[in-house]
């Protein structure tokens, strides 16, 4: 719980921060604070601290210290700007705008013009010279205050705005002048009065501090706590408060407002990306309600001010060493910066950029790998639409968001969810997205809007996401009420038709399109070069990348496979050998009643023949396989799973007894299945007969597969090849099971060599992946050359459930509850299990310097969690074969984390 001292410091100037009090200052007043010590063009205001917000969300009122402390900074601000805020004859204004650490969707909206009431707004007009100004800043103040801070409905203003263009018979706010705005200030006053029984406030301090206390207050809102719990934000952040000087984009034409990227979010080319919006204020440029023009045509507008602007990217660029979103206003003719901060970008121009920065010579390799995730590349790594493919080209938008996502045609949130939740993939078709589409948006595949550009809201927070977006298809009329949308030529697309969506070329078609691989994953496959010339520039990024990251990390990538074509793909995709590689898979299709007799076998002979079929079958797989990895590490699991589960199901089985019962039909050998289905069922087969204990109660069957790795090793080996098998115990809980299998495989391994006259060089290690196997490590590593954490089977040990039972029924009412930030078995949890394999990797390794240490659960593709084998002090990592890339990545990432190279986001 935060402390209330007396030092304690709840309110900065902009002149007291910097970029790096993001945790105090929230992401948007560390950035004001920066570009003002950098000598931008910003409003003086200051910023309160998420350190208030804090003790106003533990005790429900403000710290006593903030009144004062804001009432000095007020002071302070007043006096640099010479009048009073809400001053009768020269009224300061403020905006009052929260900003946490992380940007959030769902926090307050920003509330401007604060300080104008019935007093002041007569002397706002004599200082601007213009009437109509004072009352559209005086109506747009009311409208925001009293939606934002007082809960009115915001759709009772918008729409008497409405009627009060159409009373004039004009469309644009622009259209309406001091006198209508005037009639609608009455309007919105007594809106307010009846919507919340008081009088909107007309004190102005009173004003700003219930917009700070709102601001506090939208840190619980529901949106926001939603989203917190999508991107796993700490709900105990607070938010910061920005209290800004106004500045007026709405005084006219050589007045406006805009936003603008430093390079295309979507490509990460350079050039001049944004919209300008003459003569607007605020959110005017991004709200669609009237048509924004590209930033460059700023050149013709205000040439000066477009040259300062573009002088002020490249510094902000060049100091930020990567792409920055921009806000500003222009009010008469004067640039004025209101924010920046570093920009979201897609996750193909987060490698463009990357590796443009570092040709720049503004960031070295190890930033460059900081730039990017794991997460952004498995994205890349997504089919796309075939360019071939037959197509019903139906309307163009922006492309905001790449991808291909192709679904039924919804177009409400609710309905979104809806039909999601009943297994069916939906793309959310809306006129513009806000806040309150973000359970719909979540649950699309995509999202296509008709207005709105690469700034709007869909947008923005669809490449948040890494969902497919088109927005601003303005030839598509989309009609929310009749749940329908109508195409050039009038071609109507109704509620649950098809329907594919291009977020890389803003394409939207009728029907399915097909989808092919991406570029990416041609590379990776080998069938594209990305070091060649005329390489696609996104596959020369990535290829750039992968190298920084291969260069500097230290864990190994394995795959798990179990047949030679995934290894060989494995191989493609970087895989540095095999870390899993299950032999249940071998014991499937024709030969299950091969294993069906072994289970079956009454005594010796008939085992030892099962045995004996099997082990050819084995030892070609195997051929294969380190064909396949020659000169790579092979790590063979032996038997896992419980036998039964190579048994015929219980029921259909008792069916074909009893029907061949009432046939009179012979079934002697389908009773003695189910005599042994019966006799091997279990309540938890996870916690049943499996792993080692199968090996140790089945006489042989051990035995037969370490021979049959062992003989197909000989065989490769006298053929020139260079195999490199490791063969791995599963489920060991005591060193004493491993010394029993061990004993048996150096036996049978000695044989093999000596009848072969080869040299092996098998190595024996085990799985960890039961607690006491983790507790005991120091002991069980005496007898082990490697240890292979299974953490999938270590969480369902650690935490006492099984994953095929939890999944479904409580993880979903446990990520809500924030008892889970993401599912363990997704990322490892560093705290229980985590504390295990590191705790097991140093006891084990104090036994034996040299043990060899991996990770073969599905953590091993995790970003987060290859960072926690890295830290830990794994050797490798091993996933599957599609996500080697990934680990690779995250690997080099880890590495370059300690070199220097700094967690930027
Ligand atoms: P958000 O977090 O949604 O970006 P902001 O606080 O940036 O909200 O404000 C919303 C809009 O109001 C932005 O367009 C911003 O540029 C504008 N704005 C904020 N403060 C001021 C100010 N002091 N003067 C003029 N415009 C402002
Ligand atoms: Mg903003
Ligand atoms: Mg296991």
């Amino acid at each position: 719980m935060p402390e209330t001292t007396s030092q304690q410091k709840f309110v900065y100037d902009f002149t007291e921060g910097n970029k790096d009090l993001k945790d105090l200052l929230g992401g948007k007043g560390a950035n004001l604070a920066e570009m003002t010590n950098l000598g931008l063009p910003v409003p003086p205001g200051f910023t309160i601290t998420t350190e208030a917000c804090k003790v106003y969300l533990d005790s429900g009122s403000e710290p006593t210290a903030l009144r004062d402390e804001v009432s000095a900074h007020l002071e302070a601000l007043e006096k640099r700007m010479g009048k009073k805020l809400g001053q009768a004859d020269d009224p300061l204004l403020v905006s009052v705008r929260s900003g946490a650490k992380f940007s959030m969707p769902g926090m307050m909206d920003t509330v401007l013009n604060i300080g104008l009431s019935d007093a002041s707004v007569a002397g706002l007009a004599a200082q601007a010279g213009d009437e109509r100004f004072a009352w559209d800043s005086y109506r747009r103040l009311i409208q925001m205050f009293g939606k934002t801070v007082l809960g009115v409905d915001g759709e009772l203003f918008e729409e008497a705005l409405d009627e009060a263009k159409r009373a004039k018979g004009v469309t644009t706010d622009v259209d309406l002048d001091a006198a209508d705005l005037k009639r609608l200030v009455e309007d919105f006053k007594a809106t307010v009065a009846k919507e919340t029984g008081r009088d909107f406030p007309q004190e102005p301090r009173e004003q700003m501090d219930l917009a700070i206390r709102a601001v506090f207050d939208s840190w619980n809102g529901d949106r926001a706590k939603l989203y917190r719990r999508q991107e796993r934000i700490p709900g105990d952040l607070g938010t910061a408060v920005n209290i800004c000087s106004m500045v007026f984009g709405n005084l006219g034409p050589d007045s406006g407002t805009g936003v603008a990227f430093t390079r295309d979010p979507a490509s990460g080319h350079q050039g001049v990306y944004g919209d300008y919006l003459q003569n607007a204020q605020g959110e005017d440029v991004v709200a669609g309600i009237r048509n924004t023009v590209p930033l460059a045509d700023l050149e013709r507008i205000d040439k000066a001010s477009y040259a300062q602007l573009m002088q002020i990217m490249e510094t902000l660029e060049t100091h930020y060493k990567d792409l920055c979103d921009i806000e500003f206003t222009i009010e008469r003719g004067k640039l004025w910066m209101l924010q920046t901060r570093v920009g979201k970008r897609t996750a193909g121009a987060a490698f463009r950029i990357a590796t443009q920065l570092v040709d720049q010579g503004l960031i070295d390799e190890a930033e460059a790998l900081q730039r990017v995730t794991g997460a952004q590349l498995a994205q890349l790594m997504f089919p796309r639409f075939d360019e071939k493919a037959k197509t019903d080209l139906l309307g163009r938008g922006i492309a905001a968001s790449p991808g291909a996502a192709v679904g039924k045609a919804v177009f409400d949130s609710y309905t979104a969810v809806k039909w999601s939740r009943s297994g069916e993939k939906v793309i959310l078709i809306r006129r513009e997205t806000n806040p309150d589409d973000l359970d719909g948006m979540i649950a699309s595949e995509g999202i296509l809007t008709s207005r709105g550009g690469k700034t709007s809201h869909a947008a923005v927070v669809a490449r948040g996401m890494g969902k497919t977006c088109v927005c601003g298809a303005e030839e598509l009329e989309v009609d929310t009420k009749r749940r329908r949308m109508t195409a050039p030529g009038g071609i109507v697309i109704e509620e649950g038709e098809v329907v594919s969506i291009d977020g890389s070329t803003g394409k939207v078609y009728r029907g399915e399109v097909p989808v092919v691989p991406s570029p990416v994953v041609e590379y990776f496959e080998g069938r594209a070069d990305g070091a060649a010339e005329d390489a696609d520039e996104l596959v020369k990024a990535v290829h750039r990348v992968m190298t920084y990251a291969d260069g500097g990390r230290r864990l190994q990538v394995r795959a798990n496979a179990d047949n030679a074509e995934d290894a060989a793909r494995a191989r493609r995709f970087g895989a540095q050998g095999i870390g899993l590689c299950r032999t249940e898979h071998m014991f499937l299709g024709e030969r299950r009643e091969m294993v069906e007799r072994l289970i079956l076998a009454d005594h010796e002979d008939e085992r030892d023949e099962a045995l004996k079929a099997l082990l050819p079958l084995q030892k070609s797989d195997f051929v294969e396989l380190f064909e396949a990895m020659d000169g790579l590490p092979v790590t063979v699991r032996l038997l896992d799973p419980p036998l039964h589960e190579f048994l015929p199901d219980i029921t259909d089985l008792s069916v074909r007894v009893a029907l061949a019962e009432a046939r009179h039909e012979p079934h002697e050998n389908e009773l003695r299945l189910l005599q042994a289905v019966h006799k091997l069922h279990e309540q938890n087969p996870m916690l049943g007969l499996r792993g080692v204990r199968l090996g140790l109660v089945i006489p042989g069957l051990f035995a037969m597969q370490v021979r049959a790795i062992a003989e197909a090793a000989a065989e490769r080996r006298n053929a020139g090849g260079d195999p490199h098998a490791e063969i791995m115990i599963p489920l060991v809980g005591t060193v004493q099971e491993l010394e029993i299998v061990r004993e048996e495989a150096e036996r049978v391994i000695a044989e093999v060599e000596q009848a072969t006259g080869t040299d092996l060089g098998l190595t024996l290690g085990t799985m960890i992946e039961l607690p006491r196997a983790a507790l005991t490590a120091g002991q069980i590593a005496e007898a082990a050359e490697f240890f292979s954490f299974g953490t999938n089977d270590l969480t369902q040990t650690v935490w006492g459930f099984s994953r095929d039972d939890v999944e479904a029924s409580f993880f979903t009412a446990y990520l809500e509850k924030g008892i889970f930030g993401v599912s363990p078995f997704e990322t490892i949890d560093r705290d229980g299990v985590g504390s295990l394999v590191r705790a097991a990797a140093e006891a084990g390794r104090a036994t034996r310097p040299d043990l060899k240490l991996g990770v073969c659960g599905e953590h091993g593709g995790d970003p987060d969690s290859v960072h926690f084998f890295h830290e830990v002090g794994l050797d490798y990592v091993s996933c599957s074969p599609f996500r080697i890339p990934v680990a690779r990545l995250e690997a080099g990432r880890a590495a370059a984390l300690g070199k220097g190279g700094s967690d930027s986001r």
